[in-house]
């Protein structure tokens, strides 16, 4: 499958590794819009968290649970905002599921 973010969890693309577990990796983002930008995504392929189901949820909980370890190593005492994109109207560019972990600083209280 061509797809990018398999490729960088392969480790046949480098990227910026924040943190990693048995269904879980997380990268800095190549083009940060925070002070900290993490990409939280499942090892296994899941091209959206509109395809979460029943069958693949332990990835979504796994990531979960890696969220709160890597923002409190990256220092994010204060807060910090969760995004996931979805599909077209969502803006999506990679088609792996991603959890944008963005801190480290006061963000717009704008989402849309
Ligand atoms: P989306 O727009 O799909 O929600 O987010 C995709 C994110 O992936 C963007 O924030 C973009 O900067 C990031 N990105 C795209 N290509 C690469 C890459 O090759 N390496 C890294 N580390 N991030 C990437
Ligand atoms: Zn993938």
């Amino acid at each position: 499958m061509d797809c990018l973010f398999c490729k960088i969890i392969a480790g046949e693309i480098p990227s910026g590794k924040v943190y990693e577990d048995e269904l879980v990796y997380a990268f800095r983002d190549i083009n940060p819009q925070a002070p900290v930008h993490v990409l939280v995504v499942p090892k296994a392929h899941i091209a959206s968290a509109d395809e979460i189901t029943a069958d693949n949820s332990a990835a979504v909980a796994a990531i979960f649970a890696a969220i709160p370890k890597i923002a409190a190593a990256e220092g994010l005492t204060n807060g910090y905002r969760i995004i996931t994109n979805i599909g077209e109207d969502g803006c999506q560019s990679v088609r792996h599921m991603h959890f944008h972990l963005l801190g480290g600083k006061k963000l717009p209280e704008s989402m849309a």
